[in-house]
């Protein structure tokens, strides 16, 4: 590539995207060897695995944001607030639709930025499979503004339930898809009962509470060990949980789920968590390759197939693996893909060989909320998978966050932000409580 300033563009601050731009910041924009822009469509980053924390109230969401545009003055990249809407490979140069006030009066025209090097880190988003009535009455946990949706709803219903409390109602939240953000919640849930009841909600306790999580394969936490996901169900089942597995949903209504065989699960609120996709606009985006999903296809550089200045990551990129199977949308490879980026973005500035993604997998660990935490680590230390438990499980399963935490905003940024949760668990209430 020649001499001039290079343009590499960001789009999606996740934890992939914006790990990238920190790095990327960090070696090349504060030398002023490239400009680097990040673009997404909100102004501030949550780590997505901590969702399921907001919605119960577990986590409060303000705390754990991380402004963009301040972040991103601090580490040498700049910000652009935008949704992406379409890129033209041939001018290079990608489309952030106009931004509009809340009344829709437009605050931001349509931009054009133009690129060197675009990298597509843009996530992904529940996948309905089209099934009917769950867009209209299902609540997704995609984004903070969706699990807000939930927890205003759920304190709602709490709310409602404790002030004409009668020993024959219970609360009938409904999860679809036995995954870990199916199992975590429904946990989740159990906990945040607890403690709104010590807050003094009345009547409210576990036996008000009847969670249903709906999975249509064989068994939940279909991605692991058979020995975790019974472990993990088992987990479920004490704390009251009603697990169906063998069940599948074929429609959604106001009040609750149909089911294959018939049944009816009644709900007063239910959440979609039954597998991903990319985005739709990546469906027919300027004719990159997709597959089913949406997935940009990448080779294993992370280069898009049609187009070696296209890079994507994470859960919106296709990538296989030497056994053939596609590496998994979880935050441990979107975290090594961006610093796999990170060094072909430069080896492709300076003309040197890129090197091959391979996924390293630490292992899988699921949060059953205060209770307990199971999963494996995988390792040269492990040499294998080993099943994991308790109060370890629950170190490995937070060093996840940390890891990423550590890569965006340094160890000692990282170490205040621990001191500043171990404060708020003594001075804060340990629910959001509106
Ligand atoms: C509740 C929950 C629990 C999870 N728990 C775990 C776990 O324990 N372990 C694990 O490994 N993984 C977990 N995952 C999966 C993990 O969150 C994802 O694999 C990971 O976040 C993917 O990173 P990413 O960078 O590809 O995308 P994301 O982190 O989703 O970031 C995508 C970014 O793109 C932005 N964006 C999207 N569309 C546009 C657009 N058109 N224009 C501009 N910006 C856009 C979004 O605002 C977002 O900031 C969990 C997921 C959920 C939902």
């Amino acid at each position: 590539m020649g001499n001039e300033m290079k343009k590499i563009v960001i789009v999606g601050g996740g934890a992939g995207g914006l790990e990238l731009a920190t790095s990327l910041g960090k070696k090349l924009g504060r030398r002023k060897k490239a400009e680097i822009i990040l673009v997404d469509r909100n102004h501030s980053h949550l780590w997505k695995p901590l969702l399921h924390e907001v919605a119960t109230g577990a986590l409060d969401e303000g705390i754990d944001s991380l402004s963009y545009l301040a972040h991103a003055r601090n580490n040498g990249f700049h910000f652009q607030l935008g949704s992406l809407v379409d890129l033209n490979r041939e001018e290079k140069v990608i489309h952030l639709a106009r931004i509009d006030d809340e009344k829709g009066e437009q605050l931001v025209p349509e931009r054009h930025i133009a690129y060197d090097i675009l990298v597509m880190a843009l996530g992904s988003v529940s996948n309905d499979f089209g099934t009917p009535g769950v867009r209209e009455n299902c609540i997704y946990l995609d984004n903070p503004k969706q699990a807000q949706l939930f927890h205003n709803k759920m304190l709602n219903l709490f709310l409602k339930f404790s002030s004409h409390s009668n020993d024959e109602a219970r609360i009938n939240i409904a999860i679809v898809g036995g995954g870990a953000t199916g199992v975590e919640l429904s946990a989740e849930l159990h906990n945040a009962v607890k403690q709104l009841h010590s807050y003094g909600y009345q009547g409210l306790d576990n036996n008000a509470l009847n969670v249903t999580l709906v999975e249509a394969g064989e068994r939940i936490l279909p991605a692991l060990p058979v020995r975790i996901s019974s472990s993990a169900q088992q987990e479920l089942i004490n704390l009251g949980v009603n697990v169906q597995t063998q069940t599948m949903v074929t429609s959604a209504d106001a009040n609750g789920l149909h089911t294959k065989n018939g049944d009816y699960i009644q709900a007063d609120l239910m959440v979609w968590a039954a597998g991903i996709k990319a985005p739709d606009l990546m469906k027919q985006l300027a004719g990159l390759e997709t597959n089913r999903i949406n997935q940009l296809v990448v080779g294993p550089t992370l280069q898009t197939s049609r187009d070696p200045s296209i890079f994507a990551l994470g859960d919106c990129a296709n990538c296989t693996q030497e056994n053939g199977t596609p590496v998994p949308p979880r935050a441990q490879a979107a975290h090594q893909m961006a610093s796999l980026c990170h060094s072909n973005i430069l080896a492709l500035l300076n003309g040197q060989p890129l090197k091959s993604y391979r996924y390293t997998d630490h292992g899988s660990l699921v949060s059953l909320s205060k209770y307990s935490t199971v999963g494996s680590l995988m390792g040269n230390l492990t040499r294998g998978s080993m099943m994991i438990e308790g109060r370890l499980a629950r170190l490995a399963y937070i060093s996840l966050y940390r890891m990423h935490q550590v890569a965006t905003i340094g160890y000692i940024k990282t170490g205040l932000m621990m001191l500043v949760g171990s404060i708020n668990r003594i001075i804060r209430p340990k629910l959001k409580l509106h």
